[in-house]
């Protein structure tokens, strides 16, 4: 258990800046964990930040946890939290990593070798491989996720199989101090780049409740030294730079830039104002021109370039505040609503007909998740026809039956065959197509009223011609 003072030792060397052996790891762990109510049946999560030698003060937050008898499911790690998270997914007891960073001598800091004019954090691998010793990752007690940075692509890896102590070397490599560590065929270095903290890894893992530990070194506030410090240091005030100017990663998808909160607010606002006009009689169809999406985000989760889900904002206002009894809900997307779904599921006030592409983005929808679901999963390739079908098999019949008093649609265009983030082969025509046969249902059940909203489509060609035969066919049935 020597092995991990010296891994740590590695680890603190590479911050450049230690003060000697008096850091305060039990400090952090003022958590209220007894204070956590997590209902059961849930899946905990405990994500771990990124933080250099700060991270350390995660051995506090994880005995906190295991003294207040607070199960966690599943851990993912940034940088030296995969250190930290590692050793406690890996079955170590927090008390024992308490300990043996405690009696870590930090000056003892071993050597590091030159890779490719960069320095390698190897040091950090063996040291881990000998205290993990070979179990994989996929072996471990608590399921696991390090986060990296492909440095080829800029996107996030997860390293939830095979070698811990590899993981956690990619997770930790430093760009520009460290060279990348090759896993697979990847390139990776440090995952702070893309999650500080690693909530969307813990979520991936499974976890629908995540505790999220941010311990990040916080710039301005210490002197650094050595070209090592110095170079964490302007990492650090970059990130930091970019979060407080609203930079964030969503998930590997979606990401926000100061504006983007704003054009969501609009999005979803757009839906409310639609459908205070029609409430009101003042129009009985429209369209929202809006972007970003909307059908993607769930109750509590924004993904696939939505944040707010706009149609069920919409829908929820015309049932809540308008006194609307029966709304119903068309997405004709080549993906499917899975956040719709999530938020109407179950709400016998509302009708969600819809069509996507089975094994697709964001792979749902085969199962419907309440009887007021009618999803008709076609498979790649599918023309008009298919969706000419489905129409009248399955939405028509239940659409007539259901009686709507409003017809929302989810109009997304990125079936069209010219759009290549789907594998659908539908033509503009199809789009007017199926706008007409929607306005049909409206005039029979609900004098018309139709609202349509904005989904997907990414051939901007494709899209402005298919839309503008959506609007048309809505405007002029
Ligand atoms: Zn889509």
């Amino acid at each position: 258990m020597k092995r991990l003072a010296a891994a740590a030792a590695a680890l603190a060397f590479a911050t450049g800046a230690l003060a000697g052996s008096d850091c305060d790891i039990a400090a952090p762990a003022r958590i209220e964990a007894r204070a956590l109510r997590l209902p059961p049946g849930r899946t905990v999560g405990l994500a771990l930040g990124s933080g250099s030698l700060h991270a350390l003060a995660h051995v506090g937050v994880v005995e906190a946890l295991e003294d207040a008898g607070v199960k966690v499911d599943v851990v993912s790690g940034t940088s030296a939290g995969a250190i930290v998270g590692a050793l406690w997914a890996s079955g170590i007891p927090a008390h024992d990593i308490e300990r043996l960073a405690l009696q870590s001598d930090w000056n003892d800091l071993g050597t590091l070798r030159l890779s490719g004019g960069l320095m390698s954090n190897g040091k950090l691998r063996t040291e881990l491989e000998g205290i993990l010793g070979d179990r994989p990752i996929e072996a471990w007690p608590k399921r696991f996720a390090a986060v990296a940075t492909n440095v080829d692509n800029g996107h996030p890896k997860l390293l939830m199989t095979g070698s811990g102590a590899l993981a956690v070397q990619a997770s930790s490599a430093m760009p520009a101090i460290y060279a990348p560590v090759t896993v697979g065929d990847e390139k990776l270095a440090d995952g702070a780049l893309v999650q500080p903290v690693p909530v969307e890894a813990a979520r991936a893992l499974g976890a629908n409740y995540v505790i999220a530990v941010d311990v990040a070194y916080r710039p301005y506030e210490e002197k650094v030294n050595g070209i090592t410090g110095y170079a964490f240091q302007a990492m650090h005030i970059l990130v930091n730079t970019l979060a407080e100017q609203g930079y964030v990663h969503v998930d590997p998808d979606t990401s926000m830039n100061p504006s983007t909160l704003g054009a969501a607010l609009h999005a979803a606002g757009a839906a409310v104002l639609a459908t205070d006009l029609v409430a009101r009689g003042e129009i009985d169809r429209a369209f929202c021109a809006v972007r970003p999406p909307g059908h993607h985000a769930s109750r509590s989760a924004a993904m696939g370039f939505c944040f707010f889900n706009n149609a069920a904002v919409g829908i929820r206002h015309a049932l809540d505040v308008h006194g609307f009894e029966r709304v119903a809900l068309v997405d004709f997307d080549v993906h499917h609503g899975n956040g719709s779904e999530d938020i109407l599921a179950g709400d016998d006030r509302v009708l969600m007909v819809s069509t996507f592409q089975r094994e697709l983005y964001p792979y749902l929808g085969d199962i419907p998740l309440g009887p007021n679901m009618a999803n008709v999963g076609l498979p790649r390739g599918a023309t008009g026809e298919a969706l000419q079908e489905a129409f009248e098999y399955v939405w028509k019949p239940r659409l007539d039956e259901f009686r709507p008093q409003l017809i929302y649609v989810s109009a997304g265009f990125d079936g069209h065959r010219a759009d290549d983030m789907g594998g659908f082969r539908w033509v503009d025509e199809d789009y007017a197509w199926i706008t007409r046969r929607i306005g049909e249902v409206a005039d029979r059940h609900c004098q018309g009223r139709v609202i349509s909203t904005l989904e997907g489509g990414y051939n901007l060609f494709a899209l402005a011609r298919s839309v503008a035969a959506h609007v048309r066919a809505l405007a002029c049935p």
